[in-house]
């Protein structure tokens, strides 16, 4: 009793080309911004130090008292607890990278360290897509796949911070080989590179479509967002990529669902944008294949924060570690 969340919060986004920051207030709206390269290849102490000087331009004129800590989210292998990096395939050459000891020491804020798609999770769950929801499941679905869990209102860790690992769930207990070593996992078969190698395979079996052209005559150039403007033009084969992967992505959130019973799905990242070709292959998997107790009532929509998921993630993981603090 007697406290007061902080007016502001520090928030960044390490990303493997850019890192952003902010200032941010407790009510999610960004009152300033910075960006910088994170050239991870240069070293941590150099990259701490640069984003630690842009941290500095954003916080400007608000004074330490009104700051209620700083928030970072990374990709890859995140030790909550500890605020360590363990290993980031982005970030080229960090590993064991005791992140939180650094900023503290290089800012002065209490400090919390989260992996990105976790917080992306807790910033849909509290300023965006999921507010009001109390068992949400978030997947963002890019190069990579990841996601984060919540339950009871709450973002689940797990025992060392690792929940919420959806790419790397098995879906085909013979599918192709993933980076993590374990086969056919989700990230193997819906993420934007996955989709890319389906057409590419496709087009060398002698499966005509427009894809060829989009990418300049190139198909080894095809990406996720080739075949997102080739389904957009009708494209047969596109279309079929994007059904396939809604089937897999269907199947992963089927496992998900008789797990947790989520009341909401929270959809992200840029193969998330393909829109209606996929929701539907999702919805007609989930309609075929989960108890139909658990889909009664359960909705799937699109992510909202768009770019400043992680920011505004990286500022929740501090209200809410302040809210658990205070009680
Ligand atoms: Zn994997």
């Amino acid at each position: 009793m007697g406290y007061s969340m902080p007016d502001y919060v520090l928030a960044i986004d390490i990303g493997g080309t850019r890192t952003r920051t902010a200032l941010i207030d407790s009510n999610g709206r960004i009152a300033a911004r910075a960006s910088i390269l994170t050239r991870p290849e240069r070293g941590v102490d150099d990259s701490v130090e640069r984003i630690s000087a842009a941290v500095r331009q954003v916080w400007g004129k608000v004074p330490r008292r009104l700051i209620g800590g700083l928030g970072v989210g990374t990709p890859g292998a995140v030790d909550a607890q500890r605020g360590v990096i363990l290993i980031a395939p982005n970030l080229t050459g960090w590993a064991d990278v005791p992140l939180r000891e650094q900023l503290q020491r290089a800012l002065g804020l209490p400090t919390e360290v989260g992996n990105d798609a976790n917080l992306a999770a807790l910033a849909e769950h509290r300023f965006g897509a999921g507010i009001g929801a109390r068992h949400m499941i978030y997947i963002t679905i890019s190069t990579g796949i990841g996601g984060g869990i919540i339950v009871d209102g709450r973002l689940l860790l797990g025992a060392q911070g690792f929940a919420g690992e959806i790419g790397h769930c098995t879906i085909d207990v013979d599918g192709p080989r993933c980076k993590c070593g374990n086969v056919g996992c989700l990230e193997t078969l819906a993420s934007g590179p996955a989709l890319a190698r389906a057409a590419q395979a496709a087009l060398a079996a002698g499966e005509p479509s427009v894809m060829v052209a989009l990418a300049g005559g190139r198909p080894e150039a095809i990406s996720g967002e080739t075949i997102a403007a080739a389904a957009r033009s009708g494209d047969r084969l596109a279309l079929q990529i994007i059904d396939q992967a809604g089937v897999y992505i269907g199947a992963g959130m089927v496992n998900l669902m008789h797990l947790f019973n989520p009341e909401l799905f929270v959809l992200g990242g840029g193969v998330s944008n393909m829109g209606e070709p996929l929701f539907s292959a999702i919805r007609r998997t989930i309609e075929e294949r989960a108890l139909a107790m658990i889909r009664h009532g359960m909705r799937i929509v699109p992510a909202a924060l768009g770019d400043d998921a992680g920011l505004l993630g990286a500022a929740a993981l501090i209200l809410q570690a302040r809210e658990d603090h205070h009680g």
